[in-house]
Order: structure tokens, then C-alpha cells, then sequence
């Protein structure tokens, strides 16, 4: 089963008489439970290929499809229910609401989407045990470590069981030890629940990790055999 398929994509920005083709012809596909790492140099595209699977730009050519769905196929409000039910973020920076503690961060999602508040809240309690905060629930984003922060940010992405986690360069504010803690919990989890996920990032030894890497560049996307770092 696939849960994210971009085919033929391309994206042209274009300002006045500037054109960029920032992303030419990438294909790629994500099966359910696969986690795979789009690395490439800055500027090569990552952030927007996310944005375009994530529905939050528009392409220029192609086509992205989210658990069977062809999203060209759909109402604006069609496409965001889909997002909301099929799709989790997690940001380089954790995007916590600062006047809220962990518990109340990660119930959110659930919340907006009227789940009832004791399920929200044991679910929430689930997760951000299974990410080492049992003992952090009731502080503030402000009271915890920068990995603490993005073990939250995990937490919250997930606690909708989203089909497919979209991460953009989502360990990229941490130091090595703290990226490589977050990489690996994201594993567990996926070996746990069976979320796939996406993850950007620059960093090759980080996506090694991951059971496919893929190299965004010149506007195409190219497998990667030698995983070597
Ligand atoms: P990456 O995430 O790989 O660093 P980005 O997707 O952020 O790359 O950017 C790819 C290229 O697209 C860059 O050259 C960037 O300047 C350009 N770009 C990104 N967003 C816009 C925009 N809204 N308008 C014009 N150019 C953009
Ligand atoms: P906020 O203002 O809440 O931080 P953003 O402006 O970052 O939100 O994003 C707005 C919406 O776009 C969010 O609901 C999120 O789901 C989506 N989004 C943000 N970043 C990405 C991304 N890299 N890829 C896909 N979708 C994204």
C-alpha cells in the first residue's frame, strides 16, 4: 500500500522576468510503514517538495496522490481533511504552544478534531511516555531541553496515527546526540505503530537511518545504493 506518491512533479517560481525551476521531473513513492530520507544541498528543493506533498504550495506539473487520493481530484476542503487525517508534521523548530504544558500540546491535535478529552488525554499520556516525557507532562515547552521539545513535537505529530509523518530537517536545532536520540525514537515508533515517515535533512549520516534514502538534486530526485555517509 502506498501512502504518499508524488509523480512528475514540477515547480517553477517565477518573480517578474525570473524564472526558477526548483524542481523538474521527482518521482518517488512511500509504502505504509517505510521510512525514507530525501537528503540534498541547500537550495536543492527539499523544503518545497515537502510543502507541495504536504498541500501547502502549489506545483507547477504532476501530481501528488496521499493514502489513494489524488489531490488534484479534490475540493480545497476535501484536501484538508485528508491532510488532517492522513498526514503529521514535525517542524526543524517544535512549534509548541509556549502557555500550554506537554499533556495539553500533544492532546491538541485530538482535541480540534473533538475526540473526547479523557481518550485525548490518555492517548496523549501514551505517547509522551512512549517518547521519555512520563515525567514531563505537566511542563511548559519553556521548562523543557531542546530534545525534550522535539520528542514532544513527535508525540504531537503522531498522536492522530497519521498514515505518514512529513519531518523537515526535523533534528535540525539539535546537537549530534540529540538528533541521533530523536532519529532513533522516530524509528521505534515506526517499528511500533507502522507510521511511515518522510524526513528531510542535509545531514547523510542521520538519513542513513532510515530504510531508503533518496538524493534531491539538479530538480530530480535519484536513489541512493551506497548509503555510506
Ligand atoms: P531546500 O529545502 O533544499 O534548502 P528550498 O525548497 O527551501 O530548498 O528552496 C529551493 C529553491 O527555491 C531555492 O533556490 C529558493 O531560493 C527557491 N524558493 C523557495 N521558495 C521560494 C519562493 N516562495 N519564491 C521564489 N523562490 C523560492
Ligand atoms: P504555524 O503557523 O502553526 O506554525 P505553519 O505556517 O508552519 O503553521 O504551517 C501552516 C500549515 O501548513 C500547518 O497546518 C502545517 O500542517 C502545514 N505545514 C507547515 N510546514 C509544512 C511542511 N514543511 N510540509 C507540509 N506542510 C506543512
Amino acid at each position: 500500500k502506498i501512502v504518499v506518491a508524488a509523480r512528475h512533479v514540477a515547480k517553477t517560481y517565477k518573480e517578474g522576468t525570473l524564472r526558477a525551476d526548483v524542481l523538474e521531473d521527482v518521482t518517488f513513492e512511500v509504502r505504509r510503514g517505510e521510512t525514507l530520507a530525501i537528503v540534498g544541498a541547500s537550495g536543492a528543493g527539499k523544503s518545497t517538495l515537502l510543502h507541495i506533498v504536504g498541500g501547502l504550495d502549489t506545483l507547477t506539473r504532476g501530481e501528488v496522490e496521499i493514502d489513494g487520493h489524488l489531490m488534484s481530484t479534490l475540493s480545497d476542503a476535501q484536501r484538508g481533511h485528508l491532510r488532517n487525517r492522513s498526514l503529521g508534521f514535525i517542524y526543524q523548530f517544535h512549534h509548541l504552544l509556549p502557555e500550554f504544558t506537554a499533556l495539553e500540546n500533544v492532546c491538541m491535535p485530538l482535541l480540534v478534531r473533538d475526540t473526547p478529552i479523557d481518550e485525548a488525554r490518555e492517548r496523549a499520556s501514551y505517547l509522551l511516555d512512549r517518547v521519555g516525557l512520563a515525567q514531563r507532562m505537566e511542563h511548559k515547552p519553556g521548562e523543557l531541553s531542546g530534545g525534550e521539545r522535539q520528542r514532544c513535537a513527535v508525540a504531537r505529530a503522531l498522536v492522530t496515527k497519521p498514515a505518514c509523518i512529513l519531518g523537515d530537517e526535523p533534528t535540525g536545532n539539535l546537537d549530534e546526540h540529540n538528533a541521533a536520540q530523536v532519529y532513533d525514537l522516530m524509528l521505534e515508533l515506526n517499528r511500533e505503530i507502522g507510521t511511515s515517515f518522510v524526513l528531510v535533512t542535509h545531514d547523510r549520516r542521520l538519513a542513513a537511518r532510515m530504510d531508503r534514502v533518496l538524493e534531491l538534486s539538479g530538480g530530480r530526485m535519484h536513489a541512493l545504493t551506497n548509503q555510506a555517509a
